[in-house]
């Protein structure tokens, strides 16, 4: 799989992650955010602080562009500054959507409270963070705000 590779033993995987603009609104949450990302040993291979344009946001969310949500969200995507990271250790992408929590932030109270919605969440929308779900989406949302990392090349050397 071009998203993998063996480095001490180790297979490494690679996963997009994006602190939301609402959490980065909040320098102490974007910091505490970013602790947790230290704290569970993801080698941070890019690290990038962007603002979206409405068109961005559409295209990519344009799988939930018939959603009742959609409207709210593509404006909250594109509506400040976030961070995306390209993230690497074990497990990667079921590793971060763990430390996420459910989508929705009074789910993530209730069952996973120590998660970072259930933390800093403030809406179903608003909910701090965002995380490729499998790794084909990895690799589609990683081109997307990064298009010019070759995950190939970082692979392999
Ligand atoms: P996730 O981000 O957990 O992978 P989805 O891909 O289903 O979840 O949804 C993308 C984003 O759309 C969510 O992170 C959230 O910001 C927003 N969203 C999803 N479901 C809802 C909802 N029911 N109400 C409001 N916003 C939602």
């Amino acid at each position: 799989m071009i998203l993998t590779r063996l480095r001490c033993a180790r297979a490494l995987q690679l996963t997009l992650a994006v602190i939301k603009p609402d959490a980065v609104a909040h320098p102490l949450i974007l910091e505490a955010l970013h602790q947790k990302i230290l704290e569970n040993n993801f080698i941070i291979v890019r690290k990038k602080d962007l603002i979206w344009r409405r068109s961005d946001s559409e295209r990519f969310y344009a799988e939930h562009k018939e959603r009742f949500f959609y409207q709210r969200l593509v404006e909250f995507m594109s509506s400040g500054p976030m961070r995306a990271y390209i993230l690497a250790r074990e497990d990667a992408i079921s590793y971060w959507r763990e430390l996420m929590g459910p989508t929705k932030v009074y789910r993530a109270r209730y069952t996973s409270p120590r998660t970072m919605r259930a933390l800093y969440g403030l809406t179903d929308t608003r909910n701090t963070t965002h995380g490729s779900d499998s790794s084909e989406s990895a690799e589609r949302e990683i081109a997307f705000f990064f298009p010019e990392f070759s995950a190939q090349y970082w692979l392999e050397t």
